[in-house]
């Protein structure tokens, strides 16, 4: 439409050169001012605008500013809370402050857990005693951490050792129908699914006295996985609320504390040391299930001698963000978060993200630079000691819980930006639309000629949209504590030198993504989806996707549980959603058509903000049962990680519970939960259609 004002002017004057000064005067200010006003919609976000900032966001791309900045990011380990991490966030600081952005930092308390001493022996059978080399080769000596568990009691330990497989309550079912008995014994587990504090959890309860963990780091056999096994997301000493200056905080002996950490010792070890002591264990054999390393699981004979120091200490983390003011809308949020903390190097875990996060920041202000101006504010969030347990972002998250519950549209978190090949998304589904829309916009990396979208379909069998339901990253307290619909993007996965010592420029160079052409591609997905996020007049949320997956879900539990349980509470509930988002997608579609007309602002506001909401109807006051920090009961971990469901959490703990008893009460407790999980759904719809029930 614009090409119609510009012309026009030219006319008026050429046909009439001989009017007076006054009617040329008038015209001169009434074109200026339809183009004041037409810019002004211009600015406001019409799909032009968004198309067209969309491009120069995209042309804009560079592979050199990307790997600059990761190689300047990676220079030095730095775990949070140490002078390493101060010195990282303030280069992050600076970057954003040198583009002209409004830029803070935002300080916390947080009680983190570092290591001071550790020891690990095996006596074999044959009399010969070995000491275990506890860091990756070369790291000792200069400033890589030693490998430890975050929050690891102190502690020793002199038992047998035994191989219980992934650690999973089915391991010890296994081990006991042979016999074994893990009690006494120093447990030794590898990673899989579930977390490693629940892996610790699981054997102390079976009586162990200490764990020791080992992951696959395939070519890197002596690369140890450093990590955190506190229970809960934040800092434990300010459960639910934010650590600040002055604040309310518990006393490390307080029971909400304790409950948070492990009761027995542990530590990581690298594969080359599991398998020295797997090798020499006797007593039945592995379950040839398990495709373990272990031929034969113990206990023993070889016993293990393992002691570990820690100390907690309070420290103070710095959250950094970077604000660009929305015109129209400067009270709506788009968030987009990356944790800046490391183990060690972080060159994939976390700072191939920050990296991209930095060149964001760059292109987004080449854009205001070029007229851009957001309708909605975008928020640039910089984390601290995600690696601790989420902890930069829930603090924040628990401080600002009704801002964002009623302010905030999106929260876009890159973690791992590249870990190698393979594009790989999570999304609360009403988010699926966008994300597939932006992806055909974006080039593959691997590929000459094909769009990124393309790509991702053609190698996952179809679109493979993963749901948030874990808790591996800072996504988790803006979605399952504050309901904010959330995305999650990144490329590769299960990359071998996982929070080791190795996890360096180097290996990105080599590895991961030598010509940062990858990076590229999450930095587009990520600044366009919240470009789009940020301009679109009506909020590019479609709802009908989530009924759909609900209605999956609603399945999947139907074949499950059979006639054991009522389901149709759920059932009518998704029909409900289903037909408020049909609802709300033909507003929306009548809108999008009409956005330009100028007086439709409030109407939009109104629509979008029943976009918005949606989502928090999935949040129950209650939360999970005995972990009500958790309030979402769609997108939640679920309690026994055995369970491969990623849905209901609350519903799926009572499913899991019935299945151990099988009793009465159990089919009582899964019902409430369905009527739990189906008033939410309800709560969702009520809210889409924005009427009263
Ligand atoms: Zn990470």
């Amino acid at each position: 439409m614009a090409p119609s004002f510009y012309f026009r002017p030219a006319t008026i004057f050429a046909s009439k050169p001989s009017s007076s000064y006054t009617l040329l005067f008038l015209a001169i200010l009434f074109i200026i001012g339809l183009y004041t006003l037409h810019h002004h919609h211009d600015t406001a976000g019409t799909p032009g605008n968004a198309l067209h900032f969309g491009d120069l966001f995209l042309s804009a791309a560079s592979n050199y500013t990307i790997s600059s900045y990761l190689r300047r990011l990676t220079r030095h380990p730095h775990v949070a809370g140490t002078e390493a991490a101060v010195q990282t966030a303030m280069y992050v600081e600076n970057h954003f402050r040198d583009l002209g952005m409004d830029t803070f930092v935002k300080h916390y308390n947080a009680l983190l857990s570092y290591p001071a001493h550790a020891s690990l022996s095996a006596h074999f059978s044959n009399g010969t005693v070995k000491a275990a080399a506890l860091a990756e080769q070369g790291s000792a000596g200069n400033d890589v951490i030693p490998p430890y568990h975050a929050y690891s009691p102190s502690g020793s330990a002199y038992g047998k050792a035994v191989f219980v497989n992934y650690g999973m309550e089915e391991d010890y079912g296994a081990l006991a129908a042979q016999g074994v008995s893990v009690a006494g014994c120093v447990v030794v587990a590898r990673r899989g699914v579930a977390p490693r504090n629940a892996v610790v959890e699981k054997a102390a309860e079976n009586g162990a006295a200490a764990v020791l963990m080992y992951s696959e780091t395939e070519g890197f056999g002596d690369g140890v996985e450093r990590g955190t096994v506190m229970a809960g997301l934040g800092d434990p000493l300010s459960p639910g609320w934010a650590g600040v200056d002055g604040g309310e905080i518990l006393g490390l002996n307080d029971k909400e504390v304790v409950r948070r950490f492990p009761k027995i010792p542990s530590m990581p070890v690298s594969a080359d040391t599991a398998e020295a002591i797997l090798s020499t264990l006797e007593g039945p054999r592995a379950p040839s299930e398990w495709k373990a390393r272990a031929l034969r699981v113990g206990p023993g004979p070889t016993m293990l001698n393992f002691s570990y120091q820690g100390v907690k200490k309070l420290a103070t983390l710095r959250n950094v963000f970077a604000m660009i003011r929305g015109s129209e809308e400067p009270d709506r949020f788009v968030l987009l978060g990356n944790h800046r903390d490391a183990w060690t190097y972080g060159a994939v875990d976390p700072n191939s993200g920050t990296a991209a996060l930095l060149d964001i920041a760059r292109r987004y202000a080449l854009l205001m630079r070029s007229g851009w101006n957001p309708r909605r504010s975008i928020v640039l969030c910089s984390w601290d000691a995600e690696e601790f347990g989420m902890i930069g972002s829930t603090e924040w998250v628990e401080q600002n819980l009704l801002n964002l519950g009623s302010k905030a549209v999106a929260y876009l978190n890159v973690d791992c930006a590249v870990q190698g090949p393979g594009f790989f998304a999570g999304a609360t589904p009403q988010l699926d639309d966008l994300l597939v829309e932006v992806t055909k916009k974006v080039k593959d990396p691997d590929s000459d000629d094909m769009t990124l979208y393309k790509k991702w379909t053609t190698t996952s069998n179809g679109i493979n949209i993963q749901r948030l339901s874990g808790v591996d990253s800072d996504f988790a307290p803006f979605l399952q504590h504050a309901g904010v619909p959330s995305i999650d993007l990144y490329y590769g996965r299960d990359f071998p030198v996982y929070h080791t010592a190795f996890d360096d420029f180097s290996w990105m160079i080599k590895y991961g993504d030598p010509l940062f052409q990858r990076h590229v591609a999450v930095t587009g997905v990520w600044g366009l989806l919240a470009l789009r996020l940020a301009d679109d007049a009506v909020l590019p949320f479609n709802y009908l996707s989530y009924a759909a997956e609900l209605q999956e879900y609603a399945n999947i539990l139907s074949t499950l549980l059979g006639g054991n349980v009522f389901l149709r509470p759920i059932l009518a509930a998704i029909q409900e959603l289903r037909d408020a988002a049909k609802k709300a997608e033909d507003e929306a579609m009548k809108m999008r058509v009409l956005e330009t007309a100028g007086n439709l602002m409030l109407k939009q506001r109104a629509l979008n903000d029943r976009l918005m909401f949606a989502e928090r109807g999935f949040l129950d006051a209650e939360g999970l049962q005995g972990r009500q920090w958790f309030k979402h009961l769609v997108y939640g971990p679920p309690r026994h990680h055995e369970s491969k469901l990623v849905f209901f959490p609350g519903l799926v703990d009572a499913v899991s519970q019935f299945r151990r008893t099988n009793k009465n009460e159990g089919q009582a407790a899964m019902q409430h939960e369905i009527w739990r999980v189906a008033r939410a759904i309800q709560r969702a719809a009520y809210t889409l259609r924005g009427e009263f029930a």
